[in-house]
Order: C-alpha cells, then structure tokens, then sequence
C-alpha cells in the first residue's frame, strides 16, 4: 500500500492549510484517499477531495463538509472532549486485566498436523497431562484478574484427552465463582479425535463453548491434519462430532445461532484452490463464521514450509476471492461470515473494539491473556508458551506455585511486549492509516526475526493486515447500491452467548 506526501500530489507545501485540519492519517486505498483517527473514524475522498480538504477549501456547503466535520477531521467545531470520549470507549479494555486464560491440560495429541505448533507429544507421554493439583492453582491464578469477565480456553495438545482434569477446573472455578460473581465463560479447542459420547453429552449439559478444526474438504483436510496410526478418518470425525454436538444443542432448546460448534481452519497450499469448497463446506454444515487464517511460519511449519507455504501475496489473492465468494453469498440470503474481517469491520464501522487479544494496542498478551502450561508455568500467550516448548524460557513468567497474578502480570516480560506492540510509539505504524484498527504480534517478530519490534512492514501481519482493512474500504468504496455496506454492519453484531452467569 503506497503512502502518499503532498510531493506525490504535486501540492506544494505552503498550499496545505494546517489551521483548517484536524487530526488524522491518511493513506492511498485504490482510487481513494482514506482518512484515519485515533476514535477509529474514517473517510474515503477522491484526490480531488483530498487536494480540497488540504487546501482548506471543503468549508460550509461543500458536499463533504459535514462529513469531515462530523468525524473529526475538520478543525472547524473540533470537540475535543467528544473524541477523548470516544477514543476511551475503543480502548475501554486498557485496565481491565486479563480476560483469556488459556489451560493447557496435556500436551498429548493424536494427531500429527504439518503446521502444529504446540509443541505436542505422543499418547503414552502422560508425563505431560497437567495434575489436579496444578489446575487448582492454575484457576485460582486466573481468578484473580480484575476483568469482571474471564473465558478459560482448554487448549493442548489435544485436551479432551486429559478430560478429568479439564472437568475440575469448570466444576472448581464455578464454585469458586460464587464468591467472584464474574461472568465465566469456558472453550475447549479439540480436533475431535478423542470425542466419545460420554465426553461430548458432558461438554453439552455444562454448556462448555467447543471449538474445532477444520481445513476443508475431505481431501484438504485429512492431508493437513493427519490422525497417527488413523489414515483418511480426521475428517469424517470431525464432521461427525460437529452434527452431534449441534443437534444436541437443539434438543435443549438452545438457540443455534448462539448455540453450535465453531470451527477454525488454517490454508496450507492446498486451500489456496478450494477457498470456495472450504466455504461451501462450512455453509452446509451450519457454521455462521470462517476465520480464512493464513500458515505462522514457525512451529512444525518452518520444517513443512516448502511442501505447504505460500508467500502473502498469494495467500491475500486467495482471501480475496473467497471475501468476494462469501460476499455474494450473503448477497443470495446466505448467513456467513469471514471471521478476521468481521473484528476489523467492527473497529471501523462501531464505536467500540471487539477487544481480540490478537488484533488490538497494545496486543494481549500478559494484558488481555495469560496461558498456563502442563506443569504450572505461566507466560503472556499461548506462543510464549510454544516458544518454551522449543527450548527458548524467554517468555516465561512465572509459575503458579510461586509466582503471585500480580507479579506476573506486571512482569518486565509483560511490559516489554506491551511497549513492542503500542502502535502509537512504533516508526511505520504510528502514523499508518491503519493503525486505529491494526494490532502486532512481538512473540511472532521474536520467532521470525529475532526481536520482539522486527520491522513490521516486513512482518506477514503488517501485510496481511493491511491487505485486509484495504480490501474492506476498497469494497465499501465500490458500493452503490449499499449493499455491501449493509452486509458488513450485519457482520459486527454480537448477540451474547453467556454460558455460565453465577
Ligand atoms: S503493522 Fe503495518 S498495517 Fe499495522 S499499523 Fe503498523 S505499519 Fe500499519
């Protein structure tokens, strides 16, 4: 995305009238100039427009006046206080403390996925499962954030194989709860592999949130996320177990809109010709939201990179055909929506942030999440994690036998990371017209480059997300009949699915 200058708009500098200008950044979107500010407002302006509102010249009466006025881009009627009102209100989530604690109850899997990256281990490694003990801390760790909201996300490996220990700490922190009074929510993140009735019927009457994988068609699927010792069968049970949680769900009485398993897949190079099977697949079998993600080239990836990688210009070529795809289909009446662009559209087109620890200033890690690993350590994420388990303790910040939350929440470790991704204070970023809406990721600099600043226009999430916000105002822009724009408003609406309210 080129950045422009008044050079590049043959505007000699005494032309710009500061004195009629707001506060903004500004960038060249396709045919349009777009305007960025700290609340998140934006506008589009031809270059005609653009060269107009430098000069000083979109005054009373001009068709974009009201507009730029309104949004705080004119210096004319700048209340000051109402955008300090606003800008509180997209970063309301700053002091609130961690609301994802992530529990890795074992790090046994039977599955052998060509991109994992959670450092799993074979079946008989039951070494690796968290004790009941742990857990315990681990929970009473957790329940210490002042967030007045806390999801407990049960990760791995594949953590329905350590079941009885991820019973417990639903079990325990609802009972513990009662004193708290917090709004619980809890998730596990299985592949389905180790589901039995027993374990699916119990997930379904504690009404823990499931959320699965799911590459694609059968064929993409089975290839990128191989069951050991199981050829061809991942898919079939994954599709399986989805069906069988979803009409459980109906069979409560539970809404399944709110109600039904959602479902993560990752593109390898196999994706890249299918993203329309991909969604297709996801439509029929009821699933409301795609998160189209691209490969972290670390983990088992960096090994499979050659048989499964892509460069970013290929992988945002493929995210804008399946977008286009899924576009269209909501046009005909389908429900679907594209996950990532959904939490852009909701900084953009809302007055607050959906607060998603991976896309926010400064990141979540350590501010908006914690992760407890088998044996008790803590570190700010779940890549922190991932990191120790490749043999680099960088990221670890304690753990639950010795290190109080406060301690570890104000660890150097933590702050570290929180000044590496305070866009704000970042070169590039600090005046990118994308940064109201734009988050970075100082683990994935730290695995990629080395340091946790990298230089992020380098950095695969700076071209992603910059692909991505540009692709969602070139759509906006190219909208006549607003049907875009009303898709879009429909992707930012959240109804709450609160599990557990005691
Ligand atoms: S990471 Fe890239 S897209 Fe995001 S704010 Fe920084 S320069 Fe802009």
């Amino acid at each position: 995305m080129s950045r422009i200058t008044t050079k590049s708009l043959r505007l000699p500098k005494r032309s710009v009238r500061a004195e009629h200008l707001g506060y903004f950044r500004f960038g060249r979107i396709g045919k349009h100039v777009v305007l960025t500010n700290d609340a998140g407002e934006w506008s589009q302006l031809t270059p005609g427009e653009f060269d107009a509102f430098l000069m000083g010249n979109v005054e009373d009466g001009h068709p974009r006046f009201e507009e730029l006025r309104e949004r705080g881009f004119l210096r004319a009627d700048l209340d000051l206080d109402d955008m300090a009102r606003k800008i509180r209100r997209k970063r309301r989530y700053l002091g609130h403390g961690p609301h994802l604690a992530v529990l890795i109850t074992t790090l046994r899997c039977n599955q052998s996925c060509a991109y994992c990256h959670a450092s799993r281990t074979d079946m008989h490694r039951t070494d690796t499962d968290m004790s009941l003990e742990t857990a315990r801390l681990a929970v009473d760790h957790a329940m210490k954030t002042p967030s007045p909201y806390l999801c407990f996300e049960y990760q791995g490996g594949e953590p329905t194989v350590n079941f009885d220990v991820l019973k417990f700490c639903v079990e325990y922190s609802r009972e513990r709860n009662k004193q708290e009074g917090k709004t619980l929510d809890h998730s596990v993140v299985t592949n389905m592999t180790y589901m039995n009735q027993e374990r699916a019927d119990w997930l379904v009457a504690n009404k823990v949130l499931v959320c699965t994988s799911l590459d694609g068609p059968e064929s993409v699927h089975n290839a990128n996320r191989p069951w050991t010792g199981k050829k061809a069968a991942a898919y079939e049970s994954v599709v399986g177990w989805m069906k069988y949680f979803n009409n459980k769900y109906v069979e409560q009485g539970l809404d399944p809109e709110l109600w039904h398993v959602d479902a993560l897949m990752t593109s390898t190079k196999r994706s890249l010709k299918a993203g329309n099977q991909i969604v297709d697949l996801y439509v029929d079998l009821g699933i409301r939201n795609i998160h189209i993600r691209p490969l972290n080239p670390f983990g088992f990836a960096t090994k499979t990179w050659r048989a499964i990688g892509y460069s970013m210009e290929e992988w945002l070529g493929y995210y804008e055909r399946t977008l286009d795809y899924i576009i269209e289909l909501n046009k005909q009446g389908v429900q679907i929506m594209e996950g990532t662009a959904a939490t852009f559209l909701k900084k953009m087109l809302t007055p607050d942030d959906p607060n998603f620890v991976d896309i926010r200033t400064p990141v979540g890690s350590g501010t908006g999440q914690i992760c407890y690993g088998f044996d008790g350590s803590i570190f700010p994420s779940d890549e922190g994690r991932m990191v120790h388990g490749m043999g680099d303790s960088i990221f670890k910040i304690g753990d639950v036998y010795n290190t109080s939350f406060e301690e570890a929440v104000n660890h150097p470790t933590v702050r570290s990371i929180a000044t590496a991704s305070y866009l704000d204070t970042l070169p590039m970023c600090a005046t990118c017209w994308n940064a109201p809406y734009c988050g970075v990721r100082p683990l994935h600099n730290y695995m990629q480059f080395g340091d946790l600043f990298a230089q992020r226009p380098l950095t695969g999430k700076c071209q992603q997300h910059m692909g991505i916000v540009g692709l969602l105002f070139k759509r906006l822009a190219n909208d006549p009949d607003g049907a875009v724009a009303s898709i879009f408003r429909r992707w930012t609406i959240d109804r709450p699915r609160l599990a557990d309210e005691t």
